[in-house]
């Protein structure tokens, strides 16, 4: 087996966003430990941020390469720079940008073709859908890299299924998910697609359903998770999906400071003082408020959230990504005084933190998040509780997961899905009391608390178990490198007999 496994080459294709890339770079390393060759195919500008993934690589001795492809921006209108979704200046470009993803079919074919060794297979996120025609045409297969829960999928899959939807008429309508194993009440303005009367959200609504399409054909699904997560979910999920393999979570795979620092973009600040800040803080003390790589936070409900973290009086460390940097916010935060009163035990990071590093640290209490599923999966695998501050796409779904199945967390409360990424029509989602709020129900001593701690910790517990060397998570890696090794023989043997039969 293992030598073998020698001879695979994995060609991994995340769509162009952290969230894709991220969780797709850490899981070539957990792959390429098990001896196989992996590629990642990425952008030009995206394999410059990626290139600290290579050196790490080649200090580990593991077979990682990352290749460039030309990305057609200009050819579909989007700006020279723009190489990933964190660069687009609205949700609405979403299209374009996918086309020109699209566009790089006909080049990765053509690398394919002098690509040596040969690709076995293609792990692709669920948004290339036409890396499945690529994979049929080189008569590989291709496995969906998904990067949400199996909690997520399974929900909007009985959504879908019931056509609750169609039950809806306004945003404060809420209901129910059926035959699941936890009370799960969402309304209409917090699932994806609420509004689907706009040629936008059709538009977005058809990309989703070839989405869908696109991943009955695939061999396999890979998710980022792990079977001891969300047993109930994973099977239930199971029994509609072929080959799943839960592989997560995959940022366990880091465990050098350095990889945990070059993880997605240069970070804002040198680690060493981070890290010596948050020596100098007691055990649990501080909140970490970071919202991914995509929302744009109005100016006043940066201020609600500013307001918030300080009168909370807990320490912090607040992440302000440079397109919600305005010269408005930075004038707050400066002329009128914010940063000299929270002086202490406020630090801001202006731009790119070193989030699980941080996030890894003995003296974090609490996490405010936007509950991506890659912050919210390393929230739980560092055994962190959370403040749960969802504002759109699946992020809803992570927010019911850690409130109301995993338990460890509580809501600050905003109700409704924003529809854009526009920071002006964004307005307000929840005024500082209710951060306060929420920071101080997180951060209180009492019993509640107490067993939303413990829990947090037993799931890292769990979850690193998952990832180590005959855990779930590494035993489900050896079982897809066996499902792709398996194809490879029949293929061979298929060919022997056309050979004995001429
Ligand atoms: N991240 C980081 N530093 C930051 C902001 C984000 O390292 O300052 C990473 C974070 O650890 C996670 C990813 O970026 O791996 C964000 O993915 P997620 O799914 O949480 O949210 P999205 O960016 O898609 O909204």
């Amino acid at each position: 087996m293992a030598s073998l496994s020698k001879q695979l080459h994995f060609l991994l294709i995340p769509l162009m966003s952290q969230s894709h890339i991220i969780p797709l770079t850490d899981f070539a390393k957990l792959l390429a430990l098990h001896g196989v060759t992996v590629s990642i195919i990425t952008t030009p500008l995206n394999a410059q941020r990626y290139k600290s993934i290579v050196t790490h690589a080649i200090k580990s001795n593991l077979k990682i390469q990352l290749i460039p492809l030309h990305f057609p921006n200009q050819e579909v209108g989007l700006p020279q720079e723009c190489e990933n979704l964190d660069t687009l200046s609205s949700l609405e470009l979403l299209k374009e940008f996918l086309l020109a993803s699209e566009m790089m079919q006909e080049p990765l074919e053509k690398l394919i073709h002098d690509l040596e060794p040969k690709p076995s297979c293609i792990i692709s996120t669920s948004p290339l859908i036409w890396t499945q025609q690529v994979a049929n045409k080189f008569k590989i297969p291709r496995y969906v890299f998904q990067t949400v829960s199996c909690f997520t999928l399974f929900c909007s899959h009985i959504i879908n299924q019931e056509k609750i939807q169609e039950t809806l008429v306004l945003d404060s309508d809420s209901f129910l998910i059926p035959n699941v194993p936890h009370k799960i009440e969402f309304t209409k303005g917090q699932i994806l697609l609420n509004g689907t009367s706009t040629n936008k959200s059709q538009d977005m609504k058809s990309i989703i359903d070839k989405i869908k399409q696109s991943q009955d054909l695939a061999r396999g699904t890979l998710i980022n998770t792990f079977e001891e997560l969300e047993p109930w979910y994973i099977d239930e999920y199971k029994k509609i999906m072929n080959k799943v393999f839960c592989i997560g979570p995959v940022s366990l795979g880091n465990n050098e400071m350095d990889e945990m620092v070059d993880r997605g973009n240069k970070t804002s600040i040198d680690e060493h003082n981070c890290l010596s800040w948050l020596d100098s803080m007691k055990p649990k003390s501080v909140i970490y408020a970071c919202f991914g790589s995509l929302c744009q936070i109005s100016f006043l409900q940066m201020k609600e959230i500013g307001l918030g973290l300080e009168s909370s009086n807990v320490p912090f460390i607040w992440i302000i990504r440079k397109v919600n940097l305005t010269s408005q916010v930075e004038k707050w935060l400066r002329d009128e005084n914010f940063e000299k009163r929270v002086k202490g035990r406020g630090m801001i990071i202006r731009g790119w933190a070193p989030q699980v590093l941080i996030l890894s640290h003995s003296s974090i209490g609490g996490f405010l998040t936007h509950c991506g599923w890659n912050s919210t999966l390393e929230g739980t695998s560092c055994g962190v509780p959370m403040i749960t501050f969802p504002m759109f796409a699946e992020q809803f779904y992570n927010e019911k997961f850690i409130v109301n199945v995993l338990k460890i967390g509580v809501r600050v409360g905003v109700e409704v899905s924003i529809n854009s990424w526009n920071e002006e029509k964004n307005g307000v989602l929840v005024n500082k009391d209710q951060v306060k709020e929420a920071i101080d129900q997180l951060m209180d001593k009492g019993l509640e608390s107490e067993e939303r701690r413990k829990r947090a910790k037993e799931l890292a517990h769990m979850s690193k178990k998952a990832i180590k060397e005959e855990g779930s998570s590494f035993l489900n890696t050896k079982l897809l490198i066996e499902d792709v090794m398996q194809l490879l023989k029949n293929k061979e043997e298929e060919a022997n007999n056309v050979d004995r039969t001429m």
